[in-house]
Order: structure tokens, then C-alpha cells, then sequence
């Protein structure tokens, strides 16, 4: 019987041949990322971009599945690590490991073979320069975020958000905190000097909030359903969900998105004319090769 069977039983033979033929990208290969992946796998997606530049750490060691407890640390590539979990799955899926940030051209090279791309980095400066790629080249894109937040009453869970061919981006409904996102991708320079004139932002140096194994596995297993559904053809993906975890509940959002967004109107479709490329770092520039 066909690895598949079970599969086929709900979205069909032609729906799994679909899923065989897609080359998806998961950029960020941390908690929300490696559940992505793994599922991508176990669904027969037939080529597999995995990019993230970190290793693992001890601090991962409460959301990390696929991590093993004889993985040295520091040492151990978290995309070394994902890839290793893909192939144990299912030998034949293609996959691409791209061991750099971001904002490198090995990253977007990647990206743009790609033909969705599932964003999984927890910060905001990533969210703006993938949603713009997005946006600038087409590319049906969703954009993922685990939250735990202290501030007020505690909340926690999260959300996915689709951005493809009809108007709407994480911009426009809210979802990306843009003074957030350019302090996120400011230069070391620039950083000091913001630093020198406002002060330090002593929460932005506490990077480790709170990051639970449960609600990764929540968010990630909604969003691999909302891909599924809409790469088989089984219904149209849902704009916006939203998890909260602490009320034991997933909505989906009826906002609309903010009309007379620039993101969805100046840079959508602008191609090589939208200059992402801004976001690469010079350093990066003169490495050209995909990994
Ligand atoms: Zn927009």
C-alpha cells in the first residue's frame, strides 16, 4: 500500500500529486519552524528549503523535538537537525539547507525557487522583509507567530496569516510592529547611535521570553492545514487565525485589511523594482552560492 493512502483518503490522488509537486520554504527553523517542516515531510511535500543560520542551544531544549539529547551543543545546525528529521521521513524529498540569515543572497536565491514560503522567525524585522519578498514576487506567503505575552492579563497562543494573490498583508491587518521591525534590522551602527541618544531598551536586551513546546505544535499544526487545504485545492486558506491558548479557543479574523496599504499597493507585483535586495547585508554579497 502507498505511504499515502491515508492522505489520498481525503484530498485524493491528484491532491497528493499536487503536494509532490510544490517546493515550499520554511525560513526560520526554530520552534514553530521544525514542526513545519516535519509535517511538510509526513504530507509528501516534494522539496524542502530550510533556512536559519543559528545552532542549537540548551535554551531550545524545551520546544525542540526533533533535537537529540547527543547533540553536541554549541555544534549542532538547526537546519542540520531539521533536514536530518526530513530525510528520516521520507528519503526522496528533495531538500535545501541554507545555512545563513536572512538577509543573505543565498537565502533569497532560495526563496525564489520556492513556490510558497511559510515564514517561522519570531521577529519582526524578518516578517517585513518576507512579506515584502512576497509581495514584490508573488510568492504565496504565510506568516507565522507564537506569542506569550505578561503585559496586562496573560495571554498566549498565536496566529497565521496568508498573504496571496487577493489584497491584504501582514501590514495592513496589523501584524507586523514596523517601528519594531526597523529597530530589528538596523545596522550595528545605527544601533548605537539610537542607543547613544535614546538610551538602551533593557527589554529588548532580555531576548528570552517566554516560548512553550504545546503552543508552537498548535500553531504550527493550523498553519500546515491552512497549506494543505489550499495546495490540494480542498478550500480557499483562511485569511487570519488566531490561537489563544489561554481561553482555549481558535478564531478566524473577520477584519479586513486597512485599505490604501503601500505594501500591497506600491510593492506587490513591483518585482526586482521593489529593491528587497535592500535588505541583503554587504557582507553577504560576495557569497553567492546556495548551500
Ligand atoms: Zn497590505
Amino acid at each position: 500500500m502507498n505511504r499515502f493512502d491515508r492522505n489520498e483518503r481525503l484530498f485524493g490522488r491528484e491532491g497528493q500529486e499536487k503536494l509532490r509537486r510544490t517546493h515550499i520554504a520554511v525560513p526560520g527553523c526554530g520552534g514553530l519552524g521544525e514542526y513545519v517542516a516535519q509535517q511538510l515531510a509526513l504530507l509528501g511535500v516534494g522539496e524542502l528549503t530550510l533556512i536559519d543560520d543559528e545552532d542549537l542551544s540548551r535554551s531550545n531544549l524545551n520546544r525542540y523535538p526533533l533535537a537529540r539529547h547527543e547533540d553536541p551543543i554549541p555544534g549542532t545546525a538547526k537546519v542540520d537537525i531539521v533536514a536530518r528529521a526530513v530525510s528520516a521521513i521520507d528519503p526522496d524529498i528533495k531538500i535545501n539547507k541554507v545555512r545563513k540569515g536572512l538577509r543573505s543572497i543565498a537565502a533569497f536565491k532560495a526563496l525564489h525557487r520556492a513556490n510558497l514560503i511559510i515564514g517561522c522567525f519570531d521577529n519582526d524585522g524578518a516578517r517585513l522583509v518576507l512579506t515584502e519578498f512576497a509581495l514584490a514576487y508573488r510568492k504565496d506567503y504565510f506568516d507565522l507567530a507564537s506569542d506569550i505575552s505578561a503585559e496586562g492579563s496573560l495571554r498566549y497562543g498565536g496566529r497565521i496569516l496568508f498573504t496571496g494573490a487577493e489584497y491584504g498583508c501582514p501590514i495592513c491587518f496589523g501584524e507586523i510592529d514596523l517601528a519594531q521591525a526597523r529597530i530589528d534590522l538596523e545596522s550595528d551602527a545605527s544601533r548605537r547611535d539610537r542607543e547613544r541618544i535614546y538610551g538602551i531598551n533593557k527589554s529588548a536586551l532580555d531576548e528570552g521570553g517566554p516560548s512553550v513546546v504545546s503552543i508552537n505544535g498548535v500553531v504550527a499544526s493550523l498553519a500546515v492545514t491552512e497549506v494543505m487545504v489550499y495546495v490540494t485545492g480542498l478550500r480557499i486558506p483562511k485569511r487570519l487565525i488566531f490561537y489563544r491558548g489561554n481561553q482555549g479557543i481558535v478564531t478566524v479574523s473577520k477584519d479586513e485589511p486597512t485599505p490604501r496599504c503601500y505594501f500591497c499597493e506600491v510593492i506587490k507585483r513591483a518585482g526586482a523594482n521593489a529593491n528587497v535586495e535592500r535588505y541583503l547585508l554587504e557582507d553577504e554579497t560576495v557569497s553567492p552560492e546556495i548551500a
